[in-house]
């Protein structure tokens, strides 16, 4: 099991030492914690992998506001999120834009968590098969790179998908993608344990409820039981 913490814009240098300072990991379970690019070198070096939220695809070059691979990797991080839903809704991130941010963050020797899900209005419109067939196949398969799935409908909303519509999907995503799959969309202390049984269900991508140590730390022991 993976549980990975993407903390999105919350966390500057101070806020970041105070978790790892609080936080207490299990045993028994990989976890990865995302903080904000600045935060980033502070979170390196304290015995969990930290991974970026986004990576752009150059090597360097006239991107403002963008941070190459191999910028992260000089910093000690060791993976990256890609395509989350909140770069795709808000940041114009798009399939093709995601594959070169998968592939330049592979290829610096990156692992990668490739985000894919339906918005509500796609699952209303039974578009769901659809639209994961054409994210997941713009997502290379290697052996560093896992996919979440994240239904935007359940992302911070509080809404999680019903653990047999996890299931459903992450089957599909399997059949079309050899690799491990995580569930993402309000996973809570209270409900992880019974999302990551389901078959297919690899981990967790957490949002939310990996801002605090201690919730972040039940759910990864839910992953670890
Ligand atoms: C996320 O940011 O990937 C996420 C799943 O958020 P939340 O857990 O808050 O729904």
């Amino acid at each position: 099991m993976l549980v990975a913490g993407n903390w999105k814009m919350f966390k500057g240098t101070r806020e970041t030492v105070a978790f790892f300072q609080a936080f207490e990991p299990p045993g028994g379970v990989e976890i990865v914690v995302c903080p904000p690019f600045t935060s980033l070198l502070a979170a390196v070096g304290r015995g969990i992998p930290v991974y970026a939220q986004s990576v752009h695809w150059a090597a360097e070059g006239a991107f403002t506001g963008e941070v190459s691979a191999a910028m992260l990797v000089e910093l000690g991080v060791e993976g990256a999120i890609v395509g989350h839903s909140e770069r795709r809704q808000y940041f114009g991130e798009t399939d093709e834009t995601v594959r070169l941010r998968c592939e330049a963050a592979l290829e610096a020797g990156l692992a990668v968590i490739a985000c894919v899900g339906e918005t509500e209005a796609e699952r209303g419109a039974k578009e769901t098969e659809a639209v994961l067939q054409r994210q997941v196949a713009a997502i290379p398969s290697h052996e560093r790179l896992v996919i979440a799935y994240e239904p935007v409908w359940a992302i911070g909303t509080g809404r999680t998908a019903t653990p047999e519509l996890a299931r459903e999907a992450h089957e599909l995503i399997k059949g079309l993608h050899d690799t491990r799959v995580l569930y993402g969309g309000s996973v809570k202390p209270e409900n992880a344990a019974e999302l990551m049984a389901q078959p297919g269900v690899d981990g967790a991508l957490v949002g939310g409820a990996s801002l605090e140590p201690a919730s972040f730390a039940a759910i990864c022991r839910a992953a670890a039981a």
